[in-house]
C-alpha cells in the first residue's frame, strides 16, 4: 500500500483537522477514535509516514517501535483501563477493511469486549 500524504491521520498529524488528543512524544501521536466504538477507543498512530504494520514493521527504526509500544501501555495505563483489561487491534490492508492509510492501533476498552474476531461466515 503506498502511503497518501493527504489521508485523514496525515492531516490531524499536520494539525489541518483537530483530534482530542491523550498522548505525544517524539514519535508518536494518541487521540480518541471520532466514532467510539466501546467506553474508552483511542487511536495511536506513529508520527512517520507508515501506511500499515506491513512497512511499519519492516522499515521503522527500533525507537520508533519501541516507542509506539510504550506509548500504548502507558496510554492503557492512564485511561485506567489497564487493571480492567483491554484489546489492542491493528487493521492492515484489505482483507481487515483497513480505512485509514496511516498505521493505527486501536486501543478498545472500558467495559466487556466478548469475543475476539467473527468466526468466518
Ligand atoms: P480502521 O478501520 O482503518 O482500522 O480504523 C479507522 C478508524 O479511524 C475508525 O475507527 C474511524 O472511526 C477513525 N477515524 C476516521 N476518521 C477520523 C478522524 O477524522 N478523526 C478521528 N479521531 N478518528 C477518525
Amino acid at each position: 500500500m503506498a502511503y497518501d500524504p493527504n489521508n485523514i491521520f496525515a492531516r490531524i498529524l499536520r494539525g489541518e483537522i483537530p483530534c482530542k488528543k491523550v498522548y505525544e512524544d517524539a514519535h508518536v501521536l494518541a487521540f480518541h477514535d471520532i466514532r467510539p466504538q466501546t467506553r474508552v477507543h483511542i487511536l495511536v498512530i506513529p508520527k512517520g509516514s507508515y501506511a500499515s504494520m506491513d512497512d511499519f514493521s519492516a522499515k521503522a527504526s527500533e525507537a520508533e517501535i519501541a516507542a509506539l509500544f510504550r506509548a500504548v501501555g502507558k496510554i492503557a495505563r492512564d485511561e485506567g483501563v489497564a487493571e480492567s483489561g483491554y484489546r489492542i487491534l491493528a487493521n492492515a490492508g484489505a482483507d481487515a477493511n483497513q480505512e485509514v492509510p496511516h498505521l493505527h492501533i486501536h486501543i478498545f476498552g472500558g467495559q466487556p469486549l466478548g469475543p475476539m474476531i467473527r468466526p468466518p461466515k
